[in-house]
């Protein structure tokens, strides 16, 4: 692929996000990759087989399309499914110095828990389950304040017998990317099916839909029903991929079910229920009725918790790997973002030690890392934080924010909040307008264009609106 196919795919990404939005754009296609562009046909990648199909029958015409637009010769897209590329070795050597780190009898325990999780993923997988990663386990979990009540509630959910009551259901937890809900997830699946006699299934929403696709393709829909109805407890990851009104309906009813017959759902999401825009409103308060958990961003001492934790675990295949105290602080401290951008980092410098021979020093670190050092990410903030906040500002209530009164004391502060919504959250307009006692899109539109035009005449509501950004993202 030339750097002129890429930037024309850079291009025809831009073109995609405008015309499907945020959501959607983020949801289906961040991880569709250019292969290449001969002849007029465009050759493009994805991981799973269920992405594949989706994104042909979807969206197969608009991608098609946005190339042509692009570049007037492409007559067709190819997509084809991305097999699994081998770790390179470092990584895989990371991959392998699983947990156990600051532990004497590290490769006794690695080995022990590598004996017992073995034939778990094995049984996992062929149960239908999507793959998981031995690493993520309880043992390698580091607990500290923005993720000790996620942690408890999980533990407890693993530890559970079978015909015991179930207290939280479902256990619902949510973050922003990066956070732990992955690794928190499959440390309940493997810690669940590990002793007793329970049988705990982790599912991706993506895998969740490939089932019952494929399932009702050849006309197992039933059987597949079944079998999950059959297990103790059910694990679902990244729910925010769900999509479709027939998906929401079978997740919708494999919910209900098991929680009716006492099973535990453990969910994981980007979101909190309230923001799941596409599911339905019974689900979404169905979800929203369990325990909902935030997974606060990594504190500065979990990071550099971690960050010891993982370089005990990779010295004890490599035991040239030295980093000193400085650089692991270093490391702690300006990779804020989050446990994936740590792991990178180490990554690189193991790399550079083991490859170069190079000594890790502040200097490495320094340059290895630069780019993973990226400016604080904006907090997430909530729609009904929002209203809270502009509420108290104009001193109004927020139930008159969401009321269809129309007096001037509440109409220009209900438009500040909508304009507010609108350019800090990634929620459309007929979201928006359901969060704002269940009005129309282009009221939230209009809202928004007035305080638009107003900002550049009016300095004082400029000032105000200035002033609640902030207190927002601060
Ligand atoms: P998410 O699913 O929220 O995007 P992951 O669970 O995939 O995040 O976590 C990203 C990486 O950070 C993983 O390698 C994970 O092991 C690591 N990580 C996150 N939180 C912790 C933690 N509390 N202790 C140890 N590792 C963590
Ligand atoms: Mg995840």
């Amino acid at each position: 692929m030339t750097s002129l196919d890429h930037e024309r795919w850079m291009r025809v990404k831009g073109r995609l996000r405008t015309e499907v939005g945020e959501e959607i754009f983020s949801s289906w296609f961040t991880r569709l990759d250019l292969d290449g562009i001969e002849n007029g046909s465009v050759r493009m990648s994805v991981p799973t087989r269920f992405l594949k199909s989706w994104l042909q029958t979807q969206y197969g015409s608009r991608l098609l399309s946005c190339w042509q637009t692009e570049d007037g010769d492409v007559r067709r897209i190819d997509i084809r499914v991305r097999s699994a590329v081998r770790p390179p070795a470092v990584e895989k050597a990371c991959a392998l110095a699983g947990d156990a780190a600051g532990s004497n009898n590290a490769h006794v325990a690695d080995r022990a828990r590598g004996a017992a999780i073995g034939p778990i993923i094995s049984a996992h997988e062929s149960f239908g389950g999507s793959p998981l990663d031995q690493r993520l386990t309880f043992e390698n979990f580091i607990v500290g304040r923005c993720n000790a009540l996620a942690h408890a509630a999980a533990r407890q959910v693993a530890a559970a017998r079978r015909g015991e009551p179930v207290v939280f259901n479902p256990f619902y937890v949510h973050s922003g990317v990066g956070l732990g809900k992955t690794h928190l997830l499959q440390a309940v699946t493997f810690a669940g099916n590990g002793g007793g006699d329970r049988k705990v299934l982790y599912l991706t929403a993506e895998r969740f839909m490939y089932g019952f696709v494929s399932a009702l393709r050849a006309q197992t829909a039933i059987a597949f029903k079944e079998s999950l109805r059959g297990i103790d407890v059910l694990v679902i990851d990244d729910l925010q991929f769900l999509q479709g009104k027939s998906m929401q309906a079978e997740f919708s009813h494999t919910l209900n079910s098991l929680i009716d017959a006492g099973r535990q759902v453990v969910v994981a999401a980007d979101r909190p229920p309230a923001d799941m825009e596409s599911l339905d409103e019974r689900v979404r308060s169905r979800l929203a009725g369990g325990l909902v958990v935030e997974l606060g961003a990594l504190g500065e001492d979990l990071r550099l918790e971690i960050v010891k934790a993982r370089v005990a675990a990779v010295r004890q295949y490599h035991g040239s790997f030295d980093v000193p105290p400085p650089v692991l602080a270093y490391i702690a401290r300006c990779v804020t973002q989050n446990g994936r951008d740590l792991e990178g980092a180490l990554t690189r410098l193991l790399a550079q030690s083991k490859f170069n021979g190079q000594a890790v020093t502040m200097e490495l670190a320094e340059r290895e890392v630069r780019d993973l050092i990226r400016p604080q990410e904006p907090r997430r903030v909530k729609i009904e934080e929002i209203q809270r906040i502009v509420a108290l500002h104009y001193n109004v209530s927020r139930s008159d924010l969401l009321s269809s009164r129309r007096t001037a004391n509440v109409v220009r502060p209900r438009q500040v909040a909508m304009y507010l919504a609108k350019s800090l959250t990634l929620r459309s307009l007929p979201e928006i307008g359901r969060r704002f006692g269940g009005r129309d899109h282009t009221t939230v539109l209009h809202a928004v264009r007035k305080i638009e035009l107003l900002l550049g005449k009016d300095a004082s509501l400029a000032q105000d609106v200035d002033a609640l950004r902030r207190r927002l993202q601060e």
